[in-house]
């Protein structure tokens, strides 16, 4: 049941041949299967869900439901959730329980969503492969000798295995949409603003935003139109009126133009990546869309200009966990300076200090102007890049990532080799464009790989009506791993 598309479950649900409760508890047992070998979890709520699951079984037969209610879901443990933890997956906020739910835990709340737990991540989101949760790296479902990709590797992998039918996760730099293509699931990050933070943990705030992992766009439309809409705690929340993503899901794709960046295919991008991508962009042309070359001249700087922006962001956000109001705080100090240094020594692992020292290094004076500055007028000529783009095609297609799922530890010791893995998607979030990752088929060891819609501005319902569509021609979203239930196994 838990492989059902939430549309089934949906009618299920309200013709009472399964009650909320039923599928809460068979999420609950998957989870406590799995995770012990996945370790997508971080904390469950076997209480509250099955409380929130007979609310929701009340809701359905006094009528009162909605096409969510009763539907079990993970939150990515970087939304504060009211008394449950957020860790963030960090020592820093190991103890952690938010007085206040976020706005997206509020608003799928309000939906009748069943939350089961929280999702491992990178600690603060920051990578790419989620090893660095200080609850330890999660495994890819699809072979657990490799990541799941990151930060929301934890969503991915939870959604990839039947833990639970959809996920949220966060995108600052690709973290939806590279562990939903690595995972063999669908990931959407919204426009910029779209989806309110307020309750989000901040990392770079200026790219962070909400989005959802399913297991189809079909699947994702429904949560992320609960989840997005106008927040007033939040200074960049958009004022729109609220959206349905799905309306157009089932339109008819004839006459699209999707651009190819000749950036984006051109070397870096593995083999097998390139021939799923090649054979997906093939079956576009077969719906009826046509493909247009384009060019985004400046896509090599969106590296180095996100390496710059986000951690100097990040350095400024991080700077309030000091030990005094919430958080971890060192037992043994001498003074203040003492107890803000031990604290925070002991509370971040690695790489959220190297994106501190990164970030306060480019921020300070006399290297401000070299590096933030600079990254800002960059951030500028990406964005137009796409404004260009979008004037010759309705959206734009490549890789998610050059690689599929790579080897727990192999890229480690190397950040810059990690980094260099977001190649395709930092632009995104530096334009703050929306974009979609959709399986499109499997690589070498049958490894997923996942194709990259981007989007003009608010384009939501678009890509997911582009990425319905070739997943009604497809099949390569409905393939699960071993020991995730009916139809185990990659098609290839
Ligand atoms: N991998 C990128 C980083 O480490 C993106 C992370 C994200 O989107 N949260 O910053």
């Amino acid at each position: 049941m838990l492989n059902a598309s939430l549309q089934e479950l949906a009618s299920a649900l309200a013709d009472r041949r399964i009650s909320s409760v039923e599928l809460t508890r068979s999420a609950l047992d998957r989870i406590a299967a799995e995770n012990p070998r996945l370790n997508a979890f971080v904390h469950v709520d076997e209480e509250g869900a099955l409380a929130a699951a007979a609310a929701a079984d009340a809701r359905l037969a006094a009528g009162e439901a909605g096409p969510l209610t009763g539907i079990p879901l993970a939150h990515k443990d970087v939304f504060c959730t009211a008394g449950m933890p957020t860790t963030c997956a960090s020592k820093m906020l190991a103890n952690f329980v938010s007085p206040y739910d976020a706005h997206v835990v509020a608003q799928l709340k309000k939906a009748g969503t069943v939350l089961v737990g929280k999702t491992n991540m990178d600690e603060f989101a920051m990578g790419s492969s989620n090893e660095s949760s200080h609850f330890g790296a999660t495994r890819n479902p699809w072979d657990l000798a490799r990541v799941p990709g990151g930060s929301s590797g934890g969503s991915a992998a939870a959604v990839a295995a039947g833990m639970v039918p959809v996920a949220t996760g966060t995108d600052t730099g690709g973290s939806v949409r590279q562990p939903a293509s690595f995972c063999g699931v669908t990931g959407i990050k919204p426009t910029y603003g779209v989806v309110s933070r307020y309750g989000m943990i901040a990392y770079a705030s200026s790219l962070d935003q909400g989005g959802v992992l399913g297991r189809s766009a079909a699947d994702c439309a429904p949560v992320l139109s609960a989840m997005a809409g106008f927040d007033p705690r939040d200074s960049t929340s958009l004022e729109r009126a609220a959206e349905d993503f799905g309306r157009d899901l089932d339109k008819p794709i004839d006459g699209l133009r999707i651009g190819l960046p000749r950036e984006y295919f051109g070397a870096g991008m593995d083999d097998d990546v390139r021939a799923a991508v090649d054979a997906a962009l093939d079956t576009y042309r077969k719906l009826g869309a046509t493909t247009v070359d384009i060019e985004l001249p400046n896509s090599k700087l969106a590296i180095p200009a996100y390496y710059v922006i986000a951690p100097a962001e990040a350095s400024s956000n991080l700077s309030r966990y000091d030990g005094v109001r919430y958080g971890h705080r060192a037992a043994d100090y001498a003074d203040l300076a003492d107890m803000y240094c031990k604290s925070r020594a002991e509370g971040f692992g690695s790489e959220v200090k190297r994106r501190i020292l990164v970030g306060t290094y480019v921020l300070s004076h006399g290297y401000y102007d070299a590096y933030y500055l600079q990254a800002q007028k960059l951030r500028r000529l990406i964005a137009e890049d796409f404004r260009r783009a979008f004037e010759r095609c309705d959206v734009i297609a490549g890789p998610t990532a050059p690689t599929t799922a790579f080897e727990l530890g192999s890229k480690c010791d190397d950040p810059v080799q990690m980094y260099l893995g977001d190649i395709y998607t930092v632009a995104i979030n530096l334009a703050g464009l929306p974009a979609v990752s959709l399986p499109a088929g499997f690589g070498n060891g049958g490894l997923p790989v996942g194709l990259q819609l981007v989007g003009d501005y608010f384009a939501e319902a678009r890509l997911l009506n582009t990425a319905h569509r070739f997943q009604q021609a497809t099949e390569w979203h409905k393939a699960r791993p071993a020991g995730a239930g009916d139809d185990e196994g990659s098609p290839t």
